[in-house]
């Protein structure tokens, strides 16, 4: 059954060198695939290499995270990234809006409407390229991103590592986008409860590695082997027997990403 870590930036200086053996070792844990992510023009050059370097796990997203300082230009060069290499890229992120709570967030209100302009920007690249967004904005920008996938039409999309209000959650699930759970399900409660109100069908795993995780996770580096425990974790919050819980974590990625993204042995 297919297994993917769904969000992993493996750009990151911490997987310098250890690419080859990350991938064993994603081998070995069953996990079939890899959506390397970009933050800007230069990771996203860096995680369409690795796309062709390892065509038959690593798949690359290219994006302009909403937490990186972009110059201007960035929109239209990654633009011109998708255009280039369309058949490695498989979605645009990682792409949103900054961290905020409503009303006493860092985020000025110049600052807000910058980073909305680059997201809607964003989100019409992947509609005309039909491709989907994946999408950091927690806490209080998950209603405001909710808002702007609306507006763009845009009809695949997933909040990574998602955290927001039950209410913004259910609004998420119901317009038919995904939410994603890291390795954190193990051990904090917020994720168990959030996973427990969404149905399977909208679930998907990531790891957002390098990000540390801990507990079970602590003093390891992040590494995509790691969903293969998310994914007993879900089996055993929601009682669900792991069999049916990876089928339709499956399902959902062929949803999001379309069968082709898979490859031959997707199933
Ligand atoms: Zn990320």
């Amino acid at each position: 059954m297919t297994l993917w870590d769904t969000h992993c930036h493996l750009h990151a200086p911490e997987y310098a060198g250890a690419h080859a053996d990350l991938l064993a070792r994603a081998r070995e844990h069953g996990i079939q695939g890899i959506v390397a992510v970009g933050c800007d023009p230069a990771t996203n050059r860096a995680t369409l290499a690795l796309a062709r370097q390892h065509p038959a796990m690593i798949r690359s997203a290219v994006g302009l995270h909403p937490e990186w300082a972009h110059p201007p230009g960035a929109v239209p060069a990654l633009a011109a990234q998708v255009r280039g290499h369309r058949p490695l890229v498989v979605a645009i992120g990682e792409v949103g809006l900054p961290w905020y709570r409503l009303g006493d967030g860092p985020v000025t209100e110049e600052g807000r409407r910058l980073a909305e302009g680059v997201l809607r920007a964003c989100l019409r690249l992947a509609e005309r390229a039909d491709l989907p967004a994946l999408l950091h904005a927690p806490h209080g920008a998950a209603s405001r991103a909710l808002e702007l996938l609306r507006e763009q039409g845009i009809a695949r999309a997933v909040f990574h590592w998602h955290k927001a209000s039950p209410e913004v959650t259910q609004a998420i699930v119901g317009a038919g986008y995904f939410v994603s759970v890291t390795p954190e399900l193990l051990y904090r409660e917020r994720d168990r409860e959030l996973v427990r109100s969404v149905p399977l069908t909208a679930l998907l795993v990531e790891t957002d590695g390098p990000w540390p995780f801990a507990q079970a996770f602590g003093a390891q580096r992040t590494e995509p082997w790691m969903v293969e425990r998310v994914v007993e974790a879900i089996a055993a919050v929601k009682g669900v027997p792991l069999p049916e819980v990876r089928a339709e974590l499956a399902a959902n990625l062929r949803r999001l990403f379309g069968p082709a993204v898979l490859g031959p042995e997707g199933c």
